[in-house]
């Protein structure tokens, strides 16, 4: 694939954020792209939120005075609710929710400032009130991509309709399959198979597992599951230390290793941060990128830290991006 790019549309003063190159395939196909455009130390990133498409143009020096200063992705806990009661789950016990139209101001802060996409958590995102106008509103009046992660268990046809073009990527959690999935999350199997059609339907899906005593052996079914379902990518999740929980042992630690060793799984797959990803071989798609300059997180009652784990933050007062910078000095 070459791209052709039209450079002067990327002057360094100019505050434009997209682009459109031309994507010339092989075949002599040109297919107009529209890609918004992230500036930092590796390069000059282009991404497309319909398609998914990143392209690093990593020959291209950037001079610092022009990074952008948002994190390249926002992860937001729209409310700590959630009526499902697993036993590792991290999400804070007290109420909180966010107030919409803050969430609305953020975002249209980080987006003019090269944040690529926002995503959606909780607790249980599909439980905030206004979930649904606020990936719309997201959607319409920013350039990034709009992600959220569900148990799938309040989506309904009429939610997922509403949803269709507002959102870019679909995240399913599937602890375990079957009886598995079941002990676990005390809902039926087959409504978390109805979940992901339906998800599918509108958006490309990735299928998340906690990792524990529990579901590593369930690891070669889930990799089925998520095939049998169209889902593009199989995210990993070592289950970490809660107050209630002490997280995955060690000897499963090494099954999950193992099982990753082995596997010919033909989705793709991915493992969150958790000190296991250091033992196997993961792609660095940005090499150098600091981990504040990839990802922050924001809380339930508006507080911003390196990450949902993450005991140290900062109350966003007003402007977000004040925030992220006091964040940057605090960490
Ligand atoms: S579905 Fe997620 S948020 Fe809800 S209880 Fe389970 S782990 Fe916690």
């Amino acid at each position: 694939m070459q791209f052709l790019v039209p450079w002067q549309a990327i002057e360094w003063a100019a505050p434009l954020h997209r682009i459109a190159p031309r994507a010339s395939y092989r075949s002599g196909m040109i297919m107009p792209v529209t890609c918004k455009v992230r500036l930092s130390e590796a390069g000059v990133h282009l991404f497309d939120r319909r398609s998914g498409l990143n392209v690093l143009l990593d020959e291209v020096d950037v001079p610092p005075q022009r990074y952008s200063l948002a994190p390249r992705y926002l992860s937001i806990a729209l409310t700590n609710a959630c009526e499902l009661r697993c036993s590792y789950c991290y999400a804070p016990k007290s109420a909180a929710a966010l107030d919409v139209g803050r969430v609305i101001a953020w975002s249209t802060e980080l987006d003019g400032a090269g944040c690529l996409g926002i995503g959606f958590g909780g607790g249980e995102p599909t439980a905030h009130r206004q979930f649904v106008e606020l990936c719309t509103s997201v959607a319409r009046s920013t350039s990034m991509a709009v992600t959220f992660t569900t148990h799938g268990h309040r989506l309904t046809p009429g939610m997922v309709e509403a949803l269709r073009g507002s959102v870019h990527f679909a995240r399913l959690s599937v602890d375990g399959i079957g009886a598995t999935y079941e002990r676990l999350r005390h809902r039926p199997f087959d409504s978390v198979v109805l979940a992901a059609n339906l998800l599918r339907s509108i958006t490309p899906i990735g299928i998340n597992v906690v990792v524990n005593g529990d579901t590593v052996g369930d690891l070669d079914d889930l990799a089925e599951f998520a095939v049998g379902v169209g889902a593009s990518e199989l995210l990993l999740l070592p289950e970490q230390p809660t107050k209630a929980t002490s997280g995955i042992s060690d000897a499963d630690a090494q099954r999950l290793l193992a099982w990753l060793r082995d596997t010919r799984c033909p989705v793709r797959l991915a493992i969150s941060r958790s000190g296991l990803e250091s033992e196997v071989p993961v792609a660095n798609a940005i090499p150098g990128e600091l981990p504040l300059d990839a990802h922050m997180h924001v809380d339930a009652t508006g507080v911003l830290r390196p990450h949902a784990y993450a005991r140290a933050g900062t109350l966003i007062e007003g402007s977000i991006l004040n925030a992220v910078q006091a964040l940057r000095e605090l960490v």
